[in-house]
């Protein structure tokens, strides 16, 4: 069990139901780490229609993500390898419109809850990752691919309560 993991079963057991009596703004920022659910979307590269713009999820990984623990290999120093990642905050949030609507800071942000297969709640990734909610074995790494346009998705866009 990675230290994320230990730190959410400790909230669960003591019923730290954070994420329902506090707003964003008011969390600290182990609580506001803990909100991601690890589900690896946000690592996946997009494609936005220069017409349109319409984005378009790819399944296509950030050359940093572990595609079956859904995490970044280098996530402390991962500005050093990934420049362009982006660390989502309380002042970004509104603009990262972006991120799928399963991310917990968009539903928090919009005044959803977090949904029922979230590690906070259930005290693991094995719902999420059941439910097909993460990016568990469903991605190539973008070192490997030629052209992102050959590999756009719908998954990633599934949303569940
Ligand atoms: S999409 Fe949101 S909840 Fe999922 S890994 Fe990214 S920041 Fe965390
Ligand atoms: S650097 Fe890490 S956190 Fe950022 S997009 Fe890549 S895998 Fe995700």
């Amino acid at each position: 069990m990675s230290t994320r993991l230990r730190v959410q079963a400790l909230y669960r057991m003591k019923n730290m139901a954070f994420w329902k009596e506090k707003t964003l703004a008011q969390m600290n920022s182990e609580q506001w780490e803990l909100l991601c659910d690890g589900c690896g979307k946000c690592c996946l590269n997009k494609i936005i229609d220069d017409e349109t713009e319409e984005l378009y999820y790819t399944n296509v990984s950030c050359q940093l993500l572990d595609a079956q623990q859904c995490q970044c290999r280098h996530y402390e120093q991962r500005f050093d390898f990934v420049p362009s990642c982006t660390k989502v905050t309380l002042d970004n949030i509104a603009e990262l419109t972006w991120l799928p609507d399963s991310c917990a800071y968009r539903r928090l942000y919009l005044g959803r809850s977090l949904p029922s297969w979230h590690p906070l709640v259930t005290g693991d990734k094995q719902q999420m990752h059941a439910l097909g909610m993460s990016t568990q074995g469903k991605v190539v790494n973008e070192t490997k691919v030629k052209y992102l346009e050959d590999h756009i998705v719908l998954w990633p866009l599934k949303d569940s309560d």
